[in-house]
């Protein structure tokens, strides 16, 4: 997606550590005209799947799936990181490793928001090693619903998740590649 490259062109900050920095637009300030432009693409990307549910995962993925979904007009569910493990039974639960802060996160959704009638599209802004993905792949195998693919508005195709998805068969459509990025010149190359 042309608008979404020069955008990370102009604002992404590479920093150490492979990460790219977007809080401009993306991950703490968000930018609404992009987002919707972003809704649309994933509308017409998966256009000839029948959604039920967008699903994705606290916090950074809720704003841009709220919007995303606006274009599908189905409801957003977010997975929640827990701090107690549930007992009686009345959720999905399952274990994150986050890229960004390093740590294994307990993640649950509710047993009465996804359900073996539902056929899901995942909704993230990165995808980087795939823990998250693999998390929320989980929690709907758990659920016997349908995961119809996975929309990801920025892919560091030099990490390993998203080939690792896609030879599982999963459909995995990212917006912008990233093949390679220089934390010293600042430099990104996308893949097309
Ligand atoms: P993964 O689970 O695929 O390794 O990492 C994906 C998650 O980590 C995303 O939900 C995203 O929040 C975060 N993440 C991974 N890489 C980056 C990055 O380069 N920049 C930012 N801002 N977040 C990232």
């Amino acid at each position: 997606m042309e608008l979404l490259e020069q955008r990370i062109k102009k604002d992404g900050i590479v920093k150490a550590g492979n990460v790219l920095k977007v809080d401009s637009f993306l991950n703490h300030q968000i930018d609404i005209k992009l987002m919707n432009e972003i809704g649309k693409e994933f509308k017409r990307i998966f256009s000839g799947s029948q959604i039920t549910k967008i699903l994705t995962i606290e916090a950074s993925g809720i704003a841009i799936a709220a919007i995303v979904a606006q274009y599908f007009d189905v409801p957003v569910v977010f997975a929640k990181k827990s701090r107690s493990i549930n007992l009686d039974g009345s959720v999905y639960s399952t274990k994150i490793e986050s890229f960004t802060h390093k740590r294994v996160y307990d993640v649950i959704v509710s047993k009465k928001y996804l359900s073996a009638d539902d056929r899901i599209l995942i909704v993230d802004d990165f995808l980087a090693n795939g823990c998250a993905v693999d998390g929320l792949i989980d929690l709907i195998e758990e659920a016997g619903a349908v995961l119809e693919g996975v929309g990801i508005i920025i892919e560091k195709g030099f990490q390993d998740g998203g080939k690792r998805l896609r030879e599982r068969g999963i459909r995995v459509e990212s917006l912008a590649i990233i093949d390679s990025m220089n934390d010293e010149t600042g430099e990104i190359v996308f893949r097309h």
